[in-house]
């Protein structure tokens, strides 16, 4: 008897077309405003606390936020993988580095709608403080550097006997690709898995990944 197969998939860069904070800074900040991102990149910051930085920064009302949210593209093929994969009972799991203030804005219905698992950090908006992410500290898969671990989620779904399929396209996703059984991989994710050694499929939008789990 073959394992059954569960999917976890990153959200920024993978379902979305960039990380958010990329948008938000494209359109609302100068270069100066990034520089908790530098620091992370030195090893100086952690990854929540670069994104906290930044985020910290935005200074909108909030039905301007929304709206502005609502103008980032979402891979329109992910709906379907989403649906595809709650007629065979497979298991999905969105992980994000990000927070689910804008992954929910943006994804909201699908994932209700498909009893997704979203695991991610909290983000709360207030025109005075910015979006501010609390990590999920009571959460098996709490990690204090990104606020939760996405490895930690493939470790889990290998503790339950699943085949892990996940898609990702940055840095937080590689100690997960190391883990999971299959990988689709985009951008930064696929250069860093290609030095590895990594096994990964083609991966340009989700309708590879549909086609694949046809056939699981
Ligand atoms: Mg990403």
């Amino acid at each position: 008897m073959t394992e059954p197969t569960a999917l976890f998939t990153d959200f920024d860069g993978t379902i979305s077309d960039d990380d958010f904070f990329w948008f938000v800074a494209d359109r609302y900040f100068d270069l100066s405003a990034l520089e908790p991102w530098n620091r992370y990149l030195r090893g100086e910051m952690t990854h929540l606390e670069a994104l906290n930085a930044i985020f910290s920064q935005i200074r909108l009302p909030e039905n301007e936020l929304l709206a502005f949210i609502d103008t980032i593209r979402i891979d329109p093929e992910f709906a379907p993988v989403a649906e595809l994969c709650r007629r065979k009972g497979i298991p999905v799991y969105i992980a994000s580095a990000g927070c689910d203030y804008y992954i929910n804005r943006l994804l909201g219905p699908v994932i209700a709608a498909n009893n997704i698992r979203l695991v991610t950090n909290h983000g709360v908006y207030s025109p005075h403080t910015g979006l501010v992410m609390h990590p999920p500290a009571d959460s098996p898969f709490y990690d204090p550097g990104v606020g939760i671990s996405k490895a930690k989620v493939v470790d889990l779904l290998h503790e339950q006997g699943y085949r892990v399929v996940m898609a990702g396209d940055g840095p937080p996703d590689f100690p997960a690709a190391e883990k999971a059984d299959e990988v689709f991989a985009k951008k930064i994710l696929l250069e860093k898995c290609l030095q590895a050694n990594i096994k990964t499929r083609t991966f340009n939008t989700f309708k590879d990944v549909y086609n694949f789990i046809c056939e699981v």
